[in-house]
């Protein structure tokens, strides 16, 4: 392909902003961040009302550390958490008055993750934009790959580039290999998606081991990807999802001090607020339960009668987060060559939703394809803004040397 086309997931061609329909703007709650190029444009238009509203809707840096890139940023209101730039139908001024060439790379970008492998772009969206997370979750066929015209304008940002052909070979000359093996283990519903998971962590661990040695021919990545193949359609032991150890207690009360550690830093994102609360709401059902349970079965319970019969005909929903994840964090691309690293921050996401849903499961006696949808972009919405959930899981993994598949699936089954 060449440079003016971009490889894209399907649901992209379907993606549109519906704007004020939208049930969570994404020009509310976070810091909208303005290069200089940007604000000098904006700060400089002919017309006065609009100069004006620009140099006061928007603030320079105003730090040793301001760069080109971080040189102003949009004010936003302190209470609403809305953008300075919207106007009474929450919609944005500069869109509307100048068009989108003025827009910051950001808001034009929005919420695409816009990457080039070799002379390829790669298009995808973030799960916190709820049009883009309903389009690419609730599609129960398999997610699936498409080209279509490459985002080539000036203020159309993109998130870095990916040399697959190095001289001196890695596994990331064998990043299309491993990239649609793992893709290929998440979309393989012969199996439950948490044993899935826990395929594509054996898998992972596996081809972090010859990346530690240094084992990274052809003959070592692809041989690895040749027995894996061969083990997923003929091994009974990797078969069999009896064979991964669980511990409900451990799970509960690991993933649980997460969540209560960090109620102070859901900031002002409402969705995701109430999400949590009817969390602690559903947890709070165990106390005036008639039947005398301990928390950590009721929270199995809890699982088993409400979580389990919905994701048992849902499971798409995080086969699609799993994909789309792989796909757009440009697995396995790892500065530091940890890609289990990179696979843990996928499970991590996965477990603590999975833990919020159970308590929500609760609170709601079920759940609904809206609730899980609310929870997932709500969630991508925060942790884009504070990654400390994600940070937290891998600090005590990392503290108690708890980093490896046993205990990962401890958090992944129940
Ligand atoms: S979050 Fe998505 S749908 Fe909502 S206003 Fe932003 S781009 Fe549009």
């Amino acid at each position: 392909m060449n440079n003016s086309s971009a490889l894209v997931p399907k649901y992209m061609l379907d993606f549109k902003c519906i704007g004020t329909e939208c049930e969570d703007s994404c020009c509310i709650g976070w810091k909208v961040q303005i290069d200089k190029t940007t604000y000098t444009n904006l700060t400089n238009v002919p017309q006065k009302a609009l100069r004006e509203s620009f140099r006061t809707g928007i603030e320079k840096v105003d730090t040793p550390s301001r760069t080109n890139e971080q040189f102003a940023r949009m004010k936003m209101d302190g209470t609403t958490g809305c953008c300075s730039m919207l106007d009474e139908q929450k919609l944005c001024t500069i869109q509307a008055t100048l068009g989108e060439r003025y827009l910051a790379p950001i808001c034009a970008t929005y919420p695409r993750n816009i990457f080039w492998v070799n002379n390829e772009q790669e298009i995808s969206a973030v799960m916190s934009c709820p049009e883009a997370a309903r389009l690419a979750l609730l599609n129960p066929e398999k997610m699936e790959f498409t080209h279509t015209e490459a985002m080539l304008q000036k203020n159309a940002q993109s998130k870095g580039k990916v040399i697959t052909d190095q001289p001196n070979p890695t596994f990331m000359n064998f990043f299309w290999d491993i990239r649609i093996f793992a893709i290929e283990i998440i979309q393989n519903r012969n199996y439950s998606f948490p044993h899935r998971l826990i395929i594509m962590g054996l898998f992972c661990e596996q081809l972090q081991r010859l990346i530690n040695q240094k084992l990274e021919s052809e003959s070592d990545i692809k041989g690895l990807i040749e027995n894996f193949k061969e083990m997923i359609n003929n091994n009974a032991e990797l078969q069999d999802y009896g064979t991964f150890p669980q511990d409900h207690e451990f799970q509960f009360i690991t993933l649980n001090n997460i969540i209560s550690k960090n109620l102070g830093n859901i900031g002002s994102n409402a969705r995701f607020a109430s999400c949590v609360q009817d969390y602690l709401d559903g947890l709070e059902e165990h106390k005036a339960a008639t039947e005398k349970k301990d928390l950590i079965d009721f929270y199995q319970d809890g699982y088993s009668s409400y979580y389990k019969p919905f994701m048992d005909e849902h499971e798409y929903i995080f086969e699609n987060y799993a994909v789309n994840f792989i796909y757009s964090h440009l697995f396995p691309k790892s500065e530091s060559r940890d890609i289990f690293k990179v696979y843990i921050i996928l499970v991590s996401h996965y477990v603590l939703l999975k833990l919020l849903l159970i308590g929500m499961s609760i609170k709601h006696k079920g759940l609904t394809t809206d609730i899980v949808l609310k929870l997932i972009q709500s969630f991508t919405k925060t942790s884009e803004h504070t990654n400390v959930y994600v940070k937290n899981i891998i600090e005590f993994l990392t503290e108690k040397q708890y980093s490896s598949m046993g205990h990962l699936s401890l958090l992944i089954k129940n």
